[in-house]
């Protein structure tokens, strides 16, 4: 495209007015034809700035109006500007076309909120599986329509890092496992997809690891009880003694392990917290002494540094074997003459029962991963010490009962720190103990 400058434009308005300028004074014709091509000039500008309005007016979406000159150029690059502009806006256009269908056409419920939590625009599948339509609940609150305490719990928090589970609101045999995330200026995108098949299949192994451990409890039983009496009272030949001594020994394991295999079904059954009561600490951090004392092969020093002030509230047998089990891993990671200290304090936020020892530690790679079933960092000498590798799962399901968690620090061979942390709720101040 020629490029013109405003001198070219000026020439051109310019030239003829100087021509009629000359020809007035040539002619003796005085300032009149002048005045006429001036104002000649000034009209013919003035009309191609109202072809330009007229052209804008209409959104520009006709070819530009034909002028030469500059303003056949403005003409030109506004146009082409415009038809820049509107080739952005196919393409932006196909491309959030394209994403809706793809979210249209997912089996997962999506639903699209703005910054004040109101839905902008779901999928086919948020009406299946969360009974929202988008033509009827566009610009709705998305908590007036899903009214379940858990959800709502959920949503309000902010605190979405973890998928929440729920039952579907529009049939009671979806479960939905929602997950939402901030995006623009705090719009935000929900997720909900439908976990049924994973859900049925969680309880058919909660279900059999129950009634298996169920199951095998009595015939062990009654191995367990012969045995006894052969290593009591000497079987006929001296020779079986001590296969006699190994098979007690191992099915004492078995039983301590459907022990633990059975409260962890419990915890995982029932999920609400039953039977709670105010623990006072103290003689419960004596009795754990006694416990994990004779855990451990030789003698460890286990010191207890208990604030009196509080107590806990929660399920004394859940929280009693859930503090046993880390003080008896305290005993049996640990050498012979070590320390160990239990500790219960508070502070303005949290309260916490604390297991610190000074033995074996852990590498820090390890530690993610202890509270899995059966995870053993060093499987010779866990079984050794005759661990199930159920404790620590056991700990977690019993602290996520009492709205707690376990926080574990450690370095190898300078020993470990699990703490329990529980919400200040959890603590109840003891009355006279001030
Ligand atoms: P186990 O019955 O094997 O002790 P747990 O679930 O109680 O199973 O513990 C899991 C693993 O965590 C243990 O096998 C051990 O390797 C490690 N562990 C637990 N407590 C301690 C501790 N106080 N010091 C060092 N390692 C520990």
């Amino acid at each position: 495209m020629r490029y013109y400058s405003w001198k070219a434009e000026l020439l051109r308005v310019a030239i003829p007015l100087l021509v009629v300028a000359a020809g007035c004074a040539l002619f003796d014709l005085g300032l009149l034809p002048l005045l006429a091509a001036a104002l000649l000039a000034c009209a013919w500008l003035l009309r191609h700035l109202q072809r330009l309005s007229d052209w804008l007016y209409n959104g520009a979406k006709s070819d530009p109006p034909e002028a030469a000159g500059m303003w056949g150029q403005v003409f030109d690059v506004i146009y082409d500007m415009q038809r820049e502009s509107s080739q952005d806006n196919d393409r932006l256009q196909a491309m959030i076309d394209y994403l809706h269908a793809s979210f249209a056409s997912m089996s997962d419920a999506v639903v699209m909120l703005d910054p004040y939590g109101n839905i902008e625009w779901c999928n086919a599948s948020a009406h299946d599986l969360l009974g929202l339509r988008e033509e009827d609940d566009k610009g709705r609150q998305l908590v007036n329509l899903l009214r379940s305490p858990a959800f709502l719990r959920y949503f309000e928090a902010e605190r979405y890092q973890a998928p929440l589970e729920m039952v579907s609101p529009v049939n009671g045999l979806i479960n939905l496992s929602i997950s939402v995330s901030f995006f623009g200026k705090r719009n935000r995108l929900l997720f909900a997809r439908d976990v049924t098949r994973t859900h049925r299949l969680e309880q058919m192994r909660k279900d059999f690891v129950a009634n298996v451990s169920h199951e095998l409890r009595t015939p062990l039983t009654v191995i367990n009880g012969y045995l006894e009496t052969f290593s009591e009272h000497g079987g006929a030949n001296p020779r079986w003694d001590r296969a006699v001594d190994q098979m007690l020994q191992q099915s004492r394991r078995m039983n301590l392990l459907i022990h633990d295999l059975m409260m962890l079904s419990r915890l995982e059954s029932v999920p609400k917290l039953a039977d709670e009561s105010v623990i006072q600490l103290r003689p419960l951090m004596e009795m754990i002494r006694e416990e994990s004392g004779t855990a451990a092969k030789g003698k460890r020093r286990i010191e207890i540094d208990c604030d009196d002030k509080i107590a806990i509230n929660g399920n004394a047998n859940e929280l009693r074997s859930a503090f046993s089990n880390l003080a008896v891993n305290a005993a049996r990671y640990t050498a012979e003459n070590d320390r160990i200290i239990l500790r219960w304090y508070q502070d303005d936020y949290h309260a916490y029962f604390e297991v610190e020892d000074t033995g074996i530690g852990i590498e820090p790679q390890y530690i993610p991963r202890l509270t899995e079933r059966f995870y053993r960092v060093d499987q010779s000498r866990s079984l050794d010490t005759g661990g199930t590798g159920l404790g620590l799962a056991i700990v977690k399901h019993v602290l996520i009962r009492h709205r707690a968690e376990l926080r574990i620090r450690s370095a190898p061979n300078q020993g470990s720190v699990f703490t329990c942390v529980f919400p200040k709720s959890a603590a109840v101040q003891v009355s006279g103990k001030e």
